[in-house]
């Protein structure tokens, strides 16, 4: 293994020889795909590490393993075999502190194990952001059975947010609006949160005019923000996101303080997707992602470094000039619903006969429920066509399960 010649910049040896730089992912969706992709674009040697075979960065990337990642005692088998130069969280669902030990041990985790341990638990990001640093936040209490949670209810007030703090991507996240909804509301974070069940938080509803994601690159050279991301989400989970959303100076300065704060205290190089809701001139903080965001995808068009590719840079410890705005743009999850282990996207000659739009297929092996399986992506002059654009094209895609 070549080790770094400063503590940041690699030298990039050659793949599956001594001299390569190895980057192991843990959690190899479509995110990671598009990661391994830029990495490999630099001759770094890939890794992939998910919990089913065949996942998306899986298949790009140099071999892959399918290890349960919550097993401390499988991670760090896997870690020591392959002594990777870099270790990249894909997902929030890691034995992170199997990944603080093996930093003390000199190992790299991206950013840092720290951060990739805090932002697995909402209480312990929550927490950080509130009461370390002071970020304004929506009201939150935390309840670990049901008495607790009516407690936290009635503390917090109708209507409020109720989410497993071991969870992501809308699982067993509901809205209390009326009285008749806490019983459900605690069932649903009891059934479908990443650990099962357990600790709950209980969050003040925001009426927000709109949510963002400030996309935070720390790099060697320090810290560069993107333009603002604005998101439209279903039941927590993304379905269309666009470039720039329009923000004033004051909130946009806001939001760059909050993501400064933030991003610092966790640490490291790489990319952090931070989430914020915008009410008048109040910037509240949501939550971050240390690493690529799902609604940051839309970067794949509207820049000439997307996000991965921003993360590979930093990773590695290269450079991040400004980046180039190739202008309003847009993305649109393609989600498959049903059961099936074949999903067949036709009709592309007309998806695509749009100038400026693209398509992401993910490649994911099946479906069970929904999923997200791929993304549509388009520039435009403006914002509103490009979501436009992309909504057309998604409305002649045709989806077969077999
Ligand atoms: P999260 O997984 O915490 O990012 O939540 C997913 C989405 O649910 C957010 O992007 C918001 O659209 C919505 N949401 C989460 N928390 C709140 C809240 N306290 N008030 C209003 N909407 C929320």
């Amino acid at each position: 293994m070549i080790k770094e010649t400063t503590p940041s910049t690699f030298n990039i040896g050659t793949p599956l020889t001594p001299s390569a730089v190895r980057a192991l992912l843990c959690g190899s969706g479509e995110l990671g795909k598009e990661v391994a992709i830029e990495l490999q674009r630099y001759g770094v040697e890939v890794i992939a590490v998910d919990r089913y075979p065949n996942a998306p960065a899986m298949q790009v990337a140099h071999r892959s393993y399918v290890i349960n990642m919550l097993d401390p005692e499988a991670l760090r088998e896997v870690i020591l075999k392959e002594q990777p130069s870099v270790i990249i969280p894909e997902v929030e669902a890691i034995a992170t502190p199997a990944l603080i030990e093996l930093e003390k041990e000199g190992f790299r985790v991206i950013p840092t194990a720290n951060a990739a341990f805090l932002t697995m638990n909402r209480e312990a990001i929550r927490r950080l952001a509130a009461e370390e640093l002071a970020l304004p936040t929506a009201p939150y209490r935390f309840a670990d059975d049901y008495e607790e949670f009516v407690a936290a209810v009635r503390e917090i007030g109708i209507p409020c947010v109720v989410k497993p703090v071991m969870s992501s991507s809308g699982h067993g996240q509901s809205t209390v609006r009326s009285e008749a909804d806490i019983r459900a509301a605690w069932d649903c974070s009891q059934q479908s949160g990443r650990a099962g069940a357990g600790r709950v938080i209980v969050e003040g509803f925001v009426e927000f005019d709109y949510e963002i994601t400030l996309l935070t690159v720390r790099h060697s050279g320090g810290t560069t923000f993107l333009k603002p991301i604005g998101h439209h989400q279903v039941s927590g989970d993304y379905q269309e996101s666009w470039q720039p959303q329009p923000m004033s100076e004051v909130c946009l300065e806001k939001a760059r303080k909050i993501a400064l704060a933030v991003t610092e205290a966790l640490s490291g190089y790489g990319i952090f997707g931070v989430e914020m809701f915008i009410r008048g001139d109040e910037v509240i903080f949501s939550e971050v992602s240390p690493r690529p965001h799902d609604t940051g995808m839309v970067t794949m068009i509207s820049q000439d470094l997307s996000e991965f590719a921003l993360h590979a840079r930093a990773v590695l410890g290269l450079p991040v000039p400004d980046v180039f705005f190739r202008g309003p743009s847009a993305s649109k999850a393609i989600v498959v619903e049903g059961d099936t282990d074949q999903v067949v996207f036709s009709n592309l000659r007309e998806v695509l006969a749009q100038e400026g739009v693209q398509i992401r297929l993910f490649g994911k092996p099946e479906v069970r429920g929904h999923r997200r399986m791929g993304v549509l992506l388009a520039t435009a002059d403006t914002v509103e066509q490009a979501l436009d654009k992309v909504k057309s094209a998604y409305e002649k895609l045709e989806i077969t399960k077999l």
